[in-house]
């Protein structure tokens, strides 16, 4: 599942890839998606605008053109988008195809369909529920100001309010277990029974998790010129996920996998506290 470092990865690399560049045509099929996706209303808006910019909400991105709107793009579970020569083969689960001017086309893939491409005209933005309902923006400034006193209200797990959409966008399960081994915190701690100063220094290791992801993704950036044009995802060194009964990098004991709000929780009980 693309995480919120390989969106933001996705995001830049289309901000340099389609700069400048207008929609010609847009092909696709109206299949059903996280919502339905209506190619003929894509089409209608889409063709003849230029893009101009490309950014992010948690795992949302948003594609501005001109004149002015969006391309409000999901990739749900499965999703990619490829931009790449209109000769490469078109994929299987291709539901949206893009072309441009300059004779490149910009294209959805989503297997399992979890995704979504919506148009949202300018007025719309401000009141799409999906937006709306976005907590902080983990990558956005002065989050280890404002996410510790929304942490410290809450009778749930630390682990349970860092995934939580409400209260900051798209850290994911990953990148939630790894912040909270730098920072020492135990998953299943209550917000409400965590010192603020405690609260405040897992916000900025949610940042740091997820800033070098960013910079490792963005090392692949070369290989989105593939023929493919495949932006595909990246591994980045992680510490403690996936490593359940392995050996703590830290101390050397033996990480613990627990659940906790019915989702694998990999922490070493020595080092969080
Ligand atoms: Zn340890």
């Amino acid at each position: 599942m693309p995480e919120l470092p390989e969106v933001e990865t996705v995001r830049r690399a289309l901000e340099i890839g389609l700069e400048t560049r207008s929609v010609t045509r847009v092909r696709g099929r109206s299949v059903m998606m996280r919502r339905p996706l209506d190619v003929p209303l894509v089409a209608a808006r889409l063709e003849g605008r230029a893009f101009i910019g490309a950014r992010r909400r948690g795992k949302f991105l948003l594609l501005d053109l001109d004149p002015p709107g969006s391309l409000m793009i999901h990739l749900g579970m499965s999703g990619r988008l490829l931009l790449g020569d209109a000769s490469a083969p078109v994929l299987d689960h291709t539901h949206l195809v893009l072309e441009l001017d300059d004779g490149r086309e910009l294209r959805f893939v989503d297997p399992r369909r979890f995704g979504l491409a919506v148009w949202l005209d300018p007025d719309d933005e401000a009141h799409e529920p999906s937006l709306a309902a976005l907590g902080l923006e983990p990558l956005g400034p002065g989050l280890e100001d404002a996410l510790p006193p929304l942490l410290h209200q809450r009778r749930s797990p630390v682990k349970s309010l860092l995934l939580d959409q409400h209260l900051v966008a798209g850290v994911g399960n990953i990148y939630a277990a790894e912040a909270l081994w730098r920072a020492g915190i135990r998953p299943m701690r209550y917000g409400n029974r965590t010192a603020l100063p405690r609260l405040r220094r897992l916000a900025l290791e949610v940042r740091s998790v997820l800033t070098e992801a960013v910079a490792q993704g963005g090392t692949t950036i070369r290989d989105y010129a593939t023929p493919d044009g495949n932006f595909g995802y990246f591994a980045v060194d992680l510490q403690v996920y996936g490593k359940a009964g392995g050996p703590c990098p830290r101390c050397g004991g033996t990480l613990k996998d627990t659940r906790i709000s019915n989702r694998a929780t990999v922490w070493c009980p020595s080092c969080q506290r």
